[in-house]
């Protein structure tokens, strides 16, 4: 097959039959900041991981709002809670405190159509 030097991402539809929100729900619950999070990606751009490994916080957050819990507890571990993307967010959200308890939860609120 010709390399057009780009390739064509996989539908991300979400089917909200299948969709568990129920992790997203704990985290919005036990950290109310996250719920103004406009995706800016101050948070991206400024990450100490991103610029050692792929690692993309903002990417994190759409994996959380589409409940695809298994690609985040493998996502999630790369994180080194060094707080920097919360020091530049403009609209004061916990980031350390969304991920530590995304770390700490994710395991239990597994779902097998992630
Ligand atoms: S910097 Fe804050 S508002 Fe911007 S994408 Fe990150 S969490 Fe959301
Ligand atoms: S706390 Fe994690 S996500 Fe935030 S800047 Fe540091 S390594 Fe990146």
């Amino acid at each position: 097959m010709k390399d057009f030097g780009f390739t064509v991402i996989k539908q991300r539809t979400i089917d909200y039959d299948q969709f568990d929100g129920r992790l997203l729900n704990y985290i919005l619950e036990m950290e109310p900041s996250f719920k103004v999070c406009l995706s800016c990606g101050g948070c991206t751009a400024t990450c100490s991981a991103g610029d050692l490994v792929s690692f993309n916080i903002r990417r994190l957050n759409l994996m959380l709002r589409r409940g695809e819990t298994v690609e985040l507890e493998s996502e999630i571990k790369k994180c080194m809670l060094c707080g920097k993307c919360q020091l530049v967010c403009p609209r004061g959200i916990n980031l350390r405190n969304v991920i530590m308890l995304i770390k700490k939860s994710v395991a239990k609120h597994q779902t097998v159509n992630s």
